[in-house]
């Protein structure tokens, strides 16, 4: 059994996701499905008109291209492209999302010309809940989640970008090691919330003084590791101190009913002769040992 010719139209208009007949040269020559405007702007209107006429130039130019690749190559051709409504004319003010969308592109050549022009059936997809989901998972994966500053993983994985540089240009780069002094009596006297809640200040403290290439980090605990790029000792020591002053300071404001909680810092840098970022790690890591050796909230 085969549906009668004449539902065509109706098939076509209750397309789940939008359908655009594109010309070679960027017109749309017609506008199917996509209705529902929980996901979708009502694309009817720009029938006539080309992406010229409706997108930005960056966003046409991009369109056309891809166009003409699924022209060329003769095949199905997947993109994925961000566009929001006041982005396209004449969808300004439409019903549907007002949000930045993500989009999912089918591209595929027709078999027919459509005014002695080659054109291309596309399918537009909104993928926006999915390419979120995404995102927190990408997040999800460098970032400690107690705190929001990164974690060892990416700690590890710009270290060892950070040394490359290091070794191919002489590029300097210190290593902090950060250790929150008696953390333990912070928990067994006011509870293991309230050290959260001191973890969380720390980082805090330490994000809102750094330069835009420094990476904070959670290295484990109550231990935390600054990289430095483009830092030699002397001024990775100057910044050590600054954040040891700072975490007295901003603690004794956030927590007045505590006793002063300090920081313990181990400073090293890069150097001729390391085989890999863990050199410089290490020494931080034997630095901070000897700070608490000297009796803490100091930096060696
Ligand atoms: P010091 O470093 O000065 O030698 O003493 P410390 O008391 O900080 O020593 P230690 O490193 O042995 O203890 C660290 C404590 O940090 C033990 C652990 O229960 C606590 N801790 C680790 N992770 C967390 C966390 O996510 N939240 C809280 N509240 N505590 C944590
Ligand atoms: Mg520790
Ligand atoms: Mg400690």
């Amino acid at each position: 059994m085969s549906l009668p010719a004449d539902l065509l139209p109706a098939v076509l208009d209750a397309l789940p996701d939008p359908l655009f007949i594109l010309s070679e040269s960027g017109r749309y020559l017609a506008v199917y499905g996509g209705n529902d405007p929980g996901y979708y702007h009502d694309g009817r209107t720009l029938v006539g008109q080309t992406v010229e006429d409706l997108l930005p130039a960056d966003k046409a130019s991009q369109v056309l291209d891809q166009i003409r690749q699924s022209l060329s190559e003769n095949r199905l051709l997947k993109v994925e492209y961000p566009l929001a409504a006041h982005e396209v004319k004449g969808l300004e003010s439409a019903d549907g999302p007002r949000e930045m969308l993500w989009f999912e592109g089918h591209i595929q050549p027709l078999a027919e010309p459509v005014n002695g022009e080659r054109a291309v059936v596309w399918v537009a997809r909104n993928i926006t809940p999915r390419r979120d989901l995404e995102e927190k998972l990408r997040r999800a994966s460098v970032i400690d989640p107690l705190t929001g500053v990164f974690n060892r993983r990416k700690l590890l994985e710009v270290l060892a970008e950070r040394f490359g540089e290091h070794r191919r240009y002489g590029e300097p780069c210190a290593v902090v090691m950060i250790d929150v002094d008696h953390f333990k009596r912070v928990n067994d006297q006011y509870g293991h919330s309230v050290g959260d809640e001191v973890l969380i200040a720390i980082a805090e403290i330490g994000r809102g003084m750094l330069r835009e290439n420094d990476l904070l980090s959670r290295f484990g605990g109550e231990e935390f590791v600054l990289v430095l790029p483009q830092t030699d000792l002397d001024d990775a020591r100057q910044v050590a101190e600054r954040f040891r002053r700072a975490v007295i300071e901003g603690l004794a404001t956030h927590f007045p009913d505590i006793p002063p909680v300090t920081i313990s810092q181990g400073v090293a840098a890069m150097r001729e002769g390391d085989t890999s970022h863990e050199g410089a790690l290490h020494r931080a890591d034997q630095a901070l040992y000897e700070a608490k050796r000297q009796g803490r909230n100091r930096i060696v």
